[in-house]
């Protein structure tokens, strides 16, 4: 028997794991909709296929994504690379490039949601589909977009009932600033160059910075040794006067928050501003979700330059945290009807019945046949408020026998009776 893939999951109603369950996934989605729908952005739907370039470009050559190959890559008839989605932003980027939306009113400011693709090893919230809700500003380089971006990150989480989140604002400057940072790092790691782990080897060639985040214990015993300044001392006044003003505006909105230093995210294209948002329960090494501004990645995806800012939320670490909290989503009521058929005659008749029913009322059928004590049963199963049987005798007098499971009341009613009491006030 064909199984899932690792590190995938399927998502439905009676999942064992509390992240997969469908009304938990869409608890998350439909509370962050609401909450970015009502701070005016748009939801956009880019393919979840895009040309390899526009992820190589776009997360840039030293990240984790691309030099630890975490990218599914395929091949179309045509020998041309595609890949599956490591991350939204640069596909939203392209997008808004390839639609003209820089003649929009700036700044454009677009949500998404969806699965994301890495091939990293697995364990628990770390998969390798997994989902996030992502939010993008682009076409204007303010602060107060930063700050905006961070205010609706943490509103999401509240409207769901998280607490206990933490968000860690750092700033990783401009690219001058960042070589300056690489420059002071690299001569901080190279005499230990031949202990560090392979892949931070290699990030000490290409970004030192990268060498901060790495999850090895050998580099992160290393670190702890060296004890680097943080990037944040490295800023230039341009970017820390951003960044000084992303604080002010937080603080002015009553945004909690704590700076800090040594911030680096895992993608190449953030610039300034950079923030990751923890939770006690999943512990310091994985974030419940991050965001940045990347002023530079329109550019690399060879557009014209787009600042934009934006945040990306893992929905099955954040269902993780919820229910480590203890916030549980409601199940899904059951049909308010389960009508049964109790002969083969009956089947056809629950259907049109069904049918007409269904503008007012959630009703299943019992599409096999079966004894009354089955279909109470079934009916008990599935959650239903009342029980409508069809068999024989109804047939015979024209009516339906209709029980109501919790009192167990049970009598005829004729179809007019059953229409008018699923419009009364007592079933809505
Ligand atoms: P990133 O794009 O790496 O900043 O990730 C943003 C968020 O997505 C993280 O904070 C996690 O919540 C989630 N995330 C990233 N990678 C994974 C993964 N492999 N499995 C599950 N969630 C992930």
């Amino acid at each position: 028997m064909l199984k899932a893939v690792p590190g995938t999951n399927d998502v439905f109603a009676q999942a064992k794991e509390y992240p997969f369950r469908e009304p938990v996934f869409r608890y998350i989605v439909q509370s962050a909709e609401e909450v970015l729908r009502g701070a005016g952005a748009q939801m956009i739907h880019t393919p979840i296929i895009e040309y390899l370039e526009v992820f190589q470009k776009g997360v840039g050559p030293t990240s984790d994504i691309v030099v630890k190959k975490e990218m599914f890559v395929l091949e179309d008839r045509g020998g041309r690379l595609l890949a599956l989605r490591p991350e939204p932003t640069a596909s939203i980027v392209r997008a808004y490039n390839e639609h003209g939306m820089k003649v929009w009113p700036q700044p454009v400011r677009l949500f998404t949601w969806g699965p994301i693709f890495r091939g990293e090893r697995q364990q628990k919230g770390r998969y390798k589909q997994f989902h996030q809700v992502d939010y993008e500003a682009l076409g204007l380089a303010d602060p107060l977009l930063d700050a905006e971006a961070i205010a609706l990150m943490v509103r999401i989480y509240k409207t769901l009932g998280l607490r206990g989140l933490e968000v860690k604002l750092g700033s990783v400057g401009d690219p001058a600033d960042r070589l300056r940072y690489n420059q002071y790092l690299r001569g901080l790691f190279e005499p230990y160059a031949q202990t560090l782990s392979e892949d931070s080897k290699t990030r000490l060639e290409t970004n030192p910075m990268r060498i901060l985040d790495s999850k090895s214990e050998r580099d992160q015993q290393i670190i702890a040794e060296l004890q680097p300044r943080p990037m944040l001392e490295f800023l230039g006044p341009e970017a820390r006067a951003f960044h000084e003003k992303v604080c002010h505006y937080l603080d002015r909105m009553g945004v909690s928050f704590s700076v800090d230093p040594s911030i680096v995210r895992g993608l190449d294209y953030y610039v300034r501003t950079a923030w990751e948002v923890h939770h006690a329960q999943i512990g310091a090494k994985s974030a419940l979700g991050g965001g940045g501004r990347y002023d530079g990645l329109s550019e690399m995806l060879g557009g014209p330059p787009v600042p934009g800012v934006g945040f990306g939320i893992g929905i099955e670490r954040l269902a993780i945290a919820l229910e480590q909290e203890g916030v549980r989503i409601p199940a899904d009521p059951g049909p308010m009807l389960y009508l049964a058929p109790l002969d083969e005659a009956a089947k056809i008749e629950a259907l049109a019945l069904a049918e007409q029913l269904r503008p007012k009322i959630s009703v299943e059928i019992g599409y096999t046949p079966k004894s009354p004590r089955k279909a109470l049963e079934d009916a008990l199963k599935k959650g239903a408020r009342y029980v409508g049987f069809l068999g024989e005798s109804e047939r015979a007098k024209g009516v339906i026998t209709l029980k109501h499971l919790e009192s167990g009341e049970q009598k005829e009613l004729e179809p007019l009776q059953l229409h008018s009491l699923f419009e009364g006030p007592e079933v809505q």
